[in-house]
Order: C-alpha cells, then structure tokens, then sequence
C-alpha cells in the first residue's frame, strides 16, 4: 500500500505543501545587492507614454556615474519607441556599462547560438536568456515559478553569471546548492520572499535624480515595468496565484538573490519519500488494528502534526524539502481502506461473544435445573432409609455388634449425603431467585455462641478445643440465619480440616467501625496458588478433593455471597502447614440497599 501510494503523482499538493512552508515560515534577509527600477502607471502619466529611447538613455546617463555592476532589462527593448538616432544614442550609453544585457525569455538550442538579437541598430546590447519557467512539470499545472535555470544544453543562462559576479563562489556550478537535472538543463529551486521586498525606485525619479548618490553603487540594477499595462509583466507566486501578484522585475530579484546567498532549497531524496510513505502506512494500519477509536484518531492527528513538523524544521532553518502529500494521502487511504476490516473483524468477534455468552446462560440454566431436580429426587430416597435405620436402631430386639456397627455407618452416611444434598439445593435456589435479607437487630457474639455450640459436638470427637475470646458487642442490623450460616460453615471448615488433638480459636471485637469476626485453625493450611479460589463455588482444593474429608465446595462461596450481602467482607491469611485464618467483617452501620 504504502509503495504504491509513493508512486503516484501529487505534485498540486505538493506544491501546496511547499508553498504553504515558504508562506508560514520567517524569510530569510536579502542580500542587499540588489534595487530595482519600475515603470510604474504614474511614470506613464509624467512622461505621457512609455519611456522611449531618449527617456531610456537619460535613465543610463543618471546611472552611469553610479557604477552598478550589473544593469538588466526586464523589458522588451524591441517595442521601444524614438527615432534611429535615438536610439542609436541610448546603444551607444549602453556599452559605456560592463554589465548591461536584456533578460530574454527565448532560449538559444545547440547550433543557434547568436541568432538571439536585437533589431538594429539596438543590436549591440546583448540578449541573455534568463527565461521564467512555469511549473507545468515539476511541481504543478498553476504556473507559479519556483525554480529557474542555471544552464541549458550546457550554456549558461543570465541568473548564475551575474549573481557570481557579487559572490565567485556560484561560477563554479558544483559549489551551487540544491542544483537539479532537468531534462537538458540544470535547476535549482528558488528562495522566495514576498511582493515589495526588494527596494525599487521610480522610473522618473531616476531621469529626475531624485535618489540620494551611491545607492546604485555596486548593486545590481533591474530594470522593469509595474504599470499594469501588460500581465507578461506579472508572475504569480507560491505566496499567491494571483495574475499580478509579483512583477517579473521582482521574480529575477528572487532568483539572483538565491544564488548570491547560495541558499536554494535542496530537494530530499526520492527515498526518503517513499521510506516516509511506507512508514506513515504501517503506523496508520497497525494503530487501527490495535488500538481503540478515539486512541487511534488522536495517534493518527499527531502523526500528521509530526510531519507538518518535520517538513517545516527541515525546510527551515535547514534548507531541506522533505515531500509531504505521500505521507498524508498515505495516512487517509489506509484509514479509510481499512477501516471497514476493522469494523467487520469486530462485528464478529461480538457475535462470537454474544453466541459463546448465549451458550453459557443456556448451560448455567440446565446445570441449574438438573441439580435441584437431582437433588430434589435423591432426597426422597435418602429419607427413606434414614428413617428404615432409625426403625432398626429402635427396634427392641437386641442387635449384634456387627450389624450394629453396619447401620451407624449407614447412618453417618446417610446424614452426610443429606448435608451435602441440602447445601446443594440451597445453593441452587439462591442461585434462581436470590436471597431476601431479614433484618434484625442481634448481638455477633451470641450468634457465634449459638454456633460453636452447635459444633462442639464434632469438635469434641476429634479432641478439638474451641476457645472463644469475645469483646462485648453492640448489636448490629443482621440475617441471623445468614450470619449463621457463615460462621458456621467458617467454625465447621475449622474442625473438618485440622487434625485431632489441635485448637480453634474464635476471637470477636469491633475495630474500625466494623465488628469483626476471626476464625483460627492449626490445619493445614491453604497453598498460596489456591487462596484466591477458595471463595469460587464448588472450589475444592486439590488436597480436600483427594482427601476422605467430604464436602461440596459451596460452603465458603455461600459465606462470601451472604457476607457481602451485608455490605461485608470475608477473607483468609494462611500459612500452608501452619493454619489458616478467616475473617469477617460486618460494618456497624448498614448501609440502606439490601439486596
Ligand atoms: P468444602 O465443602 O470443600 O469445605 P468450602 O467452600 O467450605 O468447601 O471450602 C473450599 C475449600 O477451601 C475446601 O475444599 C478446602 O480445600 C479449603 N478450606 C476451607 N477452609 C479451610 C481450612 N480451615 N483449612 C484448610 N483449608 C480450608
């Protein structure tokens, strides 16, 4: 994309772009060397007419003491009026100047070569071609002139001769910056400065010797018209393309001053362009890929920025013509080439992710429905043989101890699948209609007491002392049966999960606002890698799952759901091996939203 962007031909922007630059940036000073001399329409008025050979011969007479070096006419000595002897007179006050041609806009080819002449008897002042070239090739179709010739077929042209005759340094073409090949000529480009730059005097103030002596003294004096009689007078310009908007008197002021400074701009290579292009193009698509909309919008408006930049700092102070239009032209066609995969990749990943989510919600629901018709038929069953064992147990015929043995453990058994059964249903129902809270006003502690009570039983088997240090409490706005339910799955995964023979601790306090409950065991502990998922539901650890201890991973993902049901929150540190700590925190003032 970005190769081919660099091939095609935008030579109207670019020329936009380089006039835009000589438009925005400071202009650099003159040189100083040069002054021109205008017919203007006022000249007309006074002399009644165009300056014939006898006003042109007064004009050389009023220089002649001056001593410019070099005195060049911007008009066509050809059209000019008076009698031969007049005429004869001003050729004859020509030749006393070492330097006094007139600019030709017609060009000698090879084998022509002094066909270029005057009439006579003007024929001895010399014609050197100094021709304006309209940009219809390099650079666009507006015929702004923007750059100039400095030979052609090997003949040099007006502009580098003269100019070398106030710096020596540009006679020699090598020396000249920014020169370029242009068909059979070579060129460089031209440092503009705007209309009314360049000191001018009347065309009468001259005759009349109205100029304060010296001022023409080693300069170079171009001669012309600015009364508006004829637009071949007028140029435009990269600072308007208006048919007036520069005389030509002024345009070769410009050109000599460029090569007396030797400043002309030198054009960037080609590569550079295209290297530049196929950058902008990569940049452009690959933040469109990656990036978000409003991200990519501004990375792009700054990549565009960054070039505006570059392209003014390299053309000032630098000198250096950098193209730009492939860049930009590169940065809009791949956007808006792009833009629709864009738009079609995201189009399917939603649908993707609207078809996964959909599957999902169909399988949560079905998981649903199957555990509580599961649960639900296994209940029926299970209390069936629950209360056929009971009748065996309360049988008054004795049993042996072997079939006594048998129905406790079928017993045991029984009530452990019931437990889990029940947890499963209760998790199956708050999963499809949520939990009203109810609350009332209760005291921590005396829940807490409620459940170690509960538990000491189990504790007790497995010689497990449960120490409970209380602080006393106010009582706080609570579910007590949800509450419950927390800290007895907490106190109940302490006694499952310890060995025999160690201790619990329950310590409660208020601090910070909050009433907060602490659970502490000497078991195993949890292994760090599975202490964010022990909150999950049906999160077994690896060790639990393998051990004989029973259990439905629901328990402590009830406790998180009910706990941050009032605005609370649960929490563990553990040191596997050492034990493990849980924490609740219930805030004293309840918020008002319940779910
Ligand atoms: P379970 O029914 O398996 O006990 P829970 O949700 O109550 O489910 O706990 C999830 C997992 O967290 C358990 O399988 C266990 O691995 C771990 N766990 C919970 N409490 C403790 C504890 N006091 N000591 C060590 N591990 C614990």
């Amino acid at each position: 994309m970005g190769v081919f962007i660099s091939q095609l031909k935008l030579d109207s922007w670019e020329s936009g772009l380089y006039d835009m630059r000589i438009r925005l940036l400071p202009e650099p000073p003159t040189s100083g060397h040069i002054e021109m001399i205008m017919v203007t329409s006022k000249t007309v008025e006074n002399l009644k007419g165009l300056p014939t050979a006898k006003e042109q011969n007064l004009l050389l007479k009023s220089l002649e003491g001056e001593e410019p070096l070099a005195v060049l006419y911007a008009q066509n000595l050809d059209e000019l009026q008076g009698t031969n002897e007049e005429k004869l007179a001003f050729a004859e006050e020509a030749q006393k100047f070492t330097n006094l041609f007139m600019i030709s806009q017609d060009l000698e080819m090879k084998g022509e070569e002094g066909k270029l002449k005057l009439a006579a008897p003007l024929n001895t002042i010399e014609l050197f071609p100094g021709p304006r070239t309209a940009d219809k090739v390099v650079l666009a179709l507006d015929e702004v002139t923007r750059r100039m010739m400095l030979t052609y077929q090997d003949r040099q042209m007006l502009h580098p001769y003269i100019a070398g005759i106030v710096n020596p340094e540009v006679t020699s073409k090598k020396n000249i910056r920014g020169v370029f090949e242009f068909f059979d000529s070579e060129q460089v480009y031209i440092s503009y400065r705007k209309a009314g730059t360049y000191p001018q005097t009347s065309f009468e103030d001259i005759i009349g010797r109205k100029f304060e002596a010296g001022r023409f003294k080693n300069k170079i004096v171009l001669i012309g018209n600015d009364h508006g009689g004829s637009v071949r007078d007028y140029v435009k310009t990269p600072f308007s393309k208006d048919a007036k908007a520069m005389t030509l008197v002024e345009l070769h002021a410009n050109m000599l001053d460029t090569l007396i400074q030797n400043k002309a701009p030198i054009q960037a290579s080609p590569w550079l362009n295209v290297i530049i292009t196929i950058l902008t193009s990569i940049l452009t698509v690959h933040v469109l890929f990656t990036k978000k909309p409003v991200q990519s919008l501004t990375i792009l408006a700054a990549t565009g920025g960054a070039l505006l930049v570059l392209g003014a700092f390299g053309f000032w102070p630098a000198g250096y013509w950098v193209k730009m239009a492939h860049p930009f032209l590169a940065i809009f066609l791949c956007y808006y080439f792009f833009i629709p995969y864009r738009l079609i990749i995201e189009n399917r990943r939603s649908w993707e992710y609207y078809q996964k989510n959909k599957l999902l919600s169909q399988v949560e629901e079905l998981k649903g429905n199957f555990i509580s018709m599961m649960s639900h038929d296994l209940k029926t069953p299970l209390a069936r043989i629950q209360g056929m064992t009971d009748m065996i147990l309360k049988d008054t015929q004795p049993l042996s101890s072997t079939q006594r043995e048998a129905v406790d453990t079928i017993r045991h058994s029984s009530d452990d699948l019931l437990k889990f059964i029940s947890a499963i249903l209760n998790y199956g129902r708050i999963e499809s209609q949520g939990v009203e809270l109810h609350m009332q006003s209760r005291d921590v502690n005396s829940l807490l007491k409620d459940v170690i009570r509960k538990h000491e039983f189990l504790a007790k088997v497995k010689r497990i002392p449960i120490e409970f240090e209380s602080e006393p409490l106010f009582p706080i706005q609570v579910d007590p049966e949800l509450m419950k339910q927390v800290f007895s799955n907490l106190i109940e995964n302490a006694i499952k999960y310890s060995p025999e023979d160690s201790q619990v601790r329950v310590h409660s306090e208020e601090r910070d606002g909050k009433v907060v409950v602490t659970v502490a065991d000497q078991g195993p502990g949890i292994p760090q890698d599975e202490v964010t998922n022990i909150f999950m539901k049906f999160f077994r650890s690896k060790n639990a799952k393998s051990s004989p201890i029973k259990g439905s991973g629901l328990g402590l993902y009830l406790a998180k759901y009910f706990t941050e049901l009032h605005q609370g929150r649960i929490f563990v540190e553990s040191t596997y091996g050492k034990g493990s700590t849980f924490t609740v925190e219930l805030p004293l003032e309840q918020g008002r939203s319940h779910a």
